[in-house]
């Protein structure tokens, strides 16, 4: 396995590189909580941000990226279509309040957040035409399966760099990691910690005292081993940088497979197979 760090990254298909950890913002609420979030982050060596409008925290994020004087050029920041912002135009206008809000003229990737049936090939076409526009470096999709996939590889004229979906030793999507691949598509890790919920499973805390790590930062790992991109969210400061601590260990063979094996379909979020 390649050596990995803090600064590695993985290119994406139109060449641009991706920091293989980010910190995630969902319910780090606009009130100061994702402000100071990101700037510990940031602080602590995180390059990469990811937010979304339904999260109603761009605003925080964006003070967070002016606070902190780290260059723009210097940050991988993505955000996302919300559902009842689908269709051409209404897209390219909500891309523009992201930006607004977010205080920055580009994206480095913006993703359609989920499958919405009928318009999402409409809302492809208005992110082709931002980025051809050099609006935003990279674009993708999240939240699709296979079949979404497949539907829009035969419309689009410009293949998604990143599809960011739930993937977790618990919902180890395998032939979604594989169809992905074999398209050229990079796949991203949310709610990679399942939102908490298996923290305290016996098997995985064996697993976490055998290396001497936490149980988040093997869930983490087994993500970055599966050459994955991962976006744990925390907002408290020792938790942000105790899911950074992930480079100077690396899980075996055999566990790995192991982990592969606590597969059993966990959806924190949401299922995205419901989506025709
Ligand atoms: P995570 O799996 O990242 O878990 C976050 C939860 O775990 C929070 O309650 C956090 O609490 C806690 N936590 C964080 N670090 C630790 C730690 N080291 N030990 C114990 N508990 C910890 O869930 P998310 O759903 O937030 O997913 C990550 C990100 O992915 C989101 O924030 C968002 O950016 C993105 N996302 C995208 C979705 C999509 O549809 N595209 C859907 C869901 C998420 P605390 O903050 O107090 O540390």
């Amino acid at each position: 396995m390649i050596q990995l760090n803090f600064q590695s990254g993985i290119t994406l298909n139109n060449g641009i590189q991706i920091p293989i950890l980010g910190i995630g913002t969902y319910l780090a609420n606009n009130g100061g909580e994702a402000k100071n979030a990101v700037l510990k982050a940031l602080e602590v060596g995180y390059r990469h941000i990811d937010t979304a409008m339904m999260y109603h925290n761009e605003t925080d994020i964006g003070a967070a990226i002016k606070e902190s004087g780290i260059p723009r050029e210097e940050i991988f920041l993505t955000s996302k279509l919300w559902n009842s912002d689908h269709g051409f135009n209404k897209s390219l206008d909500a891309f523009q309040a992201s930006l607004d809000r977010l205080q920055v003229d580009y994206l480095d990737l913006y993703l359609i957040h989920w499958p919405v049936p009928d318009l999402r090939i409409d809302s492809w076409r208005a992110l082709e035409k931002l980025y051809a526009n050099g609006k935003c470096r990279t674009i993708g999709v999240s939240n699709y399966m296979q079949n979404h996939l497949e539907e829009l590889l035969k419309a689009c004229d410009i293949i998604p760099m990143v599809n960011q979906v739930e993937f977790s030793p618990y919902l180890y999507l395998h032939d979604l990691l594989h169809f992905c691949r074999n398209h050229d598509i990079q796949l991203e890790s949310y709610s990679p910690l399942t939102k908490g919920r298996m923290l305290n499973d016996p098997a995985l805390i064996a697993i976490a005292k055998k290396y001497g790590k936490t149980v988040a930062q093997i869930l983490i790992r087994w993500v970055l081993q599966h050459e994955v991109v991962v976006i744990p969210k925390s907002s408290n400061a020792d938790r942000i940088y105790e899911n950074s601590d992930v480079f100077d260990f690396s899980i075996s063979d055999n566990d790995m497979e192991l982990l592969n094996s606590f597969h059993k379909g966990l959806h924190t979020s949401w299922d995205p197979s419901t989506a025709p």
